[in-house]
């Protein structure tokens, strides 16, 4: 196999690696977008096909290439010293080598990771999942106790925001840490609902409306116009 690697500029100026690799006993060129921490595209060609077609075929299909960078935002590496919204509460992250263990200073203004500098981003990230379970579970246990899930599990998914299963699993994104504390309180107390009602009848919607109280509209738009910001970090 070889690769070579171009460069993609969207219509915003964003310029992007493309990486062309040749490969044998295949019949077509395939696009690959990658977004998240890195963004490139890859390309797979047959070996008979130039470069300059597999980029042709590219600009070809650039509406559909900008349209998928265009909808996952950049991701931001965290680093020392920023400043977070989590649970509604802006936290300063800072790094201390020296320590084993991760803690929030005794104000809650600053979470303090420890360990190595490698190990840094996803040591905050394992910080917010397990705070996210025990935010969740105080929702949970503000319901009517008959709805209580058997299992709540943490997921990093882009199409949905939380999911019930008829044996009785709960799981949400933990990215929701990064919205409004009401908004991730309305994505679970939609998933509470479906403890009761696994559709989406206006039955269900009644008894999110009941568990939730005054503003379920208001947190479905914010997560359609926001929803895709909760990707920007880790
Ligand atoms: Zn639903």
């Amino acid at each position: 196999m070889s690769v070579s690697t171009y460069v993609f500029t969207t219509s915003d100026g964003e310029e992007i690696p493309v990486h062309v690799a040749a490969r044998r006993g295949i019949r077509n060129i395939t696009l690959r977008p990658k977004v998240g921490a890195t963004r490139e595209i890859h390309i797979s060609k047959p070996w008979l096909v130039r470069d300059a077609a597999a980029l042709r075929f590219l600009e070809l299909k650039r509406r559909w290439v900008e349209g998928v960078f265009g909808r996952a935002p950049v991701r931001e590496r965290v680093r020392p010293g920023m400043c977070l919204e989590i649970f509604g509460r802006i936290v300063a992250i800072e790094h201390d080598a020296s320590q084993h263990s991760n803690t929030y200073s005794p104000d809650g203004l600053h979470l303090i990771i420890g360990g190595g500098a490698d190990m840094f981003e996803r040591r905050l990230r394992d910080v917010i999942k397990k705070e996210f379970v025990s935010e969740a579970k105080k929702m949970i246990h503000t319901c009517p106790r008959e709805l209580w899930p058997r299992r709540i599990a943490v997921k990093d998914t882009t199409s949905r925001w939380g999911s019930c299963s008829s044996t009785g699993t709960i799981s949400f994104s933990w990215r929701l840490a990064f919205a409004p504390p009401d908004v991730m309180r309305y994505v679970v107390m939609h998933e509470m609902a479906h403890r009761r009602h696994m559709d989406h009848s206006p039955e269900f919607w009644a008894t999110v409306s009941e568990l939730y109280g005054f503003g379920v509209e208001r947190a479905k738009r914010w997560l359609n116009v926001h929803g895709g910001e909760l990707h920007k970090f880790l």
